[in-house]
């Protein structure tokens, strides 16, 4: 049966890029599937975080998560320290994934920076603690971001080279068709897959940008939103009046796709309100469509997070409910492996 996994860090609070990447198929998706949403607080610290900071972030996040809309009765709703097989698989994966595999992602090439010597070793294994996320349920469908779609490659490719490793074993466990991993799909859909900073179009919108300036987080209030959208960076030209417009101009692309998704409405149908108009009036649009969005679910956010012990018996509760599904399949891996277990 169809199985969807998801997570998000909580290296700092969710921004629209989050939301629009990938939470808004996370919640469509809770109608038609079973789904299993994870605070990935192992994958936080493979850069440095503030332990009083992180465990904030958790909650954040976590309350984010329900105010957009995940339903913690239907989805199993956790953070991933409290699930061991995550870590456990990992370290299998460790031995199944190739150093060349892992020195093609681009993700670590930009995050280690220039000085890679540095960067920690969680960070480089970070593809394979993500392929053991989503392989320790079995998951088949996995709803992110246009900049997860390497690392989603890559658990596909764990997940392969295990079932023909372990080949013989899996067999004699009773998978007749040697599948023991399926092969997890990308979900990138919707319209907006890539949210670009605001501060500079061709980099993506990130939690862990240095600036905040570059993006709009879950937790802004009206007047942030409306500073930071007006002081998003812009070229001088007026907006183009079609799609070919935009060619070579990546920030007036992100507004007017960001407007498009939040309004849901075509991006030609933008640009035919308002191609030929200064930047200056669509910011005050845009701004107003953010905060509606951005405000309802901020402001709940907040309200869920009066209430610290409930989100953390929320956390413990599909915690219970996400090693539930782990247990079987980690006895089973340890079983194909050749580990002895009592
Ligand atoms: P960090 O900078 O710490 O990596 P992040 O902003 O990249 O944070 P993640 O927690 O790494 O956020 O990613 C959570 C989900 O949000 C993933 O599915 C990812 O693909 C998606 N996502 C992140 N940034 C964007 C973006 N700018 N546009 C669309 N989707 C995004
Ligand atoms: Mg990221």
């Amino acid at each position: 049966a169809p199985l969807v996994f998801s997570g998000m860090q909580p290296t700092g609070s969710l921004h629209l890029g989050n939301y629009l990447g990938a939470m808004v198929n996370w919640i469509e998706m809770q109608k038609t599937h079973s789904c299993i949403y994870c605070v990935v607080d192992l994958h936080a610290i493979t850069v440095w975080q503030e332990p009083a900071e992180l465990r904030h972030a958790i909650r954040q996040v976590t309350a984010t998560y329900i105010a957009a809309g995940l339903d913690p009765k239907k989805s199993i709703l956790f953070n991933q320290s409290q699930v061991s097989a995550h870590a456990e698989l990992a370290w299998i994966f460790n031995c199944v994934a190739r150093l060349g595999w892992l020195n093609r992602m681009t993700q670590f090439k930009e995050k280690a920076g220039k000085d890679r010597e540095q960067a920690s070793v969680g960070l480089y294994a970070y593809p394979n603690l993500m392929a053991a996320d989503i392989l320790a349920y079995r998951a088949t469908h996995v709803p992110v971001g246009e900049d997860q779609k390497q690392h989603l490659e890559l658990a596909r490719d764990i997940a392969q080279k295990f079932n023909n490793d372990f080949n013989k074993e899996i067999v004699a466990a009773g998978f007749e068709d040697g599948i023991f991993f399926p092969l997890p799909e990308p979900v990138i859909t919707g319209p907006a897959t890539r949210v670009m900073s605001l501060r500079d179009g061709t980099k993506k919108m990130s939690k862990s940008d240095p600036s905040d300036l570059s993006r709009i987080n879950m937790t802004d209030d009206a007047d942030t939103i409306a500073k930071k959208i007006q002081k998003a960076k812009t070229d001088p030209e007026p907006l183009p009046s079609d799609e070919e417009g935009f060619e070579g101009r990546p920030e007036a692309e992100n507004l007017v796709g960001i407007y498009a998704a939040l309004s849901g409405q075509p991006v030609a149908d933008v640009l035919k309100e308002y191609g030929g108009q200064q930047f200056s009036s669509f910011k005050k649009a845009l701004a107003e469509v953010a905060t509606e969005k951005v405000g309802r679910i901020g402001a709940e956010a907040a309200k869920l997070m009066g209430d610290p012990a409930e989100i953390d018996r929320i956390l413990a509760d599909g915690s219970a409910r996400a090693r539930a599904v782990t247990e079987p399949v980690m006895a089973k891996v340890k079983d194909i492996v050749g580990f002895i277990r009592s």
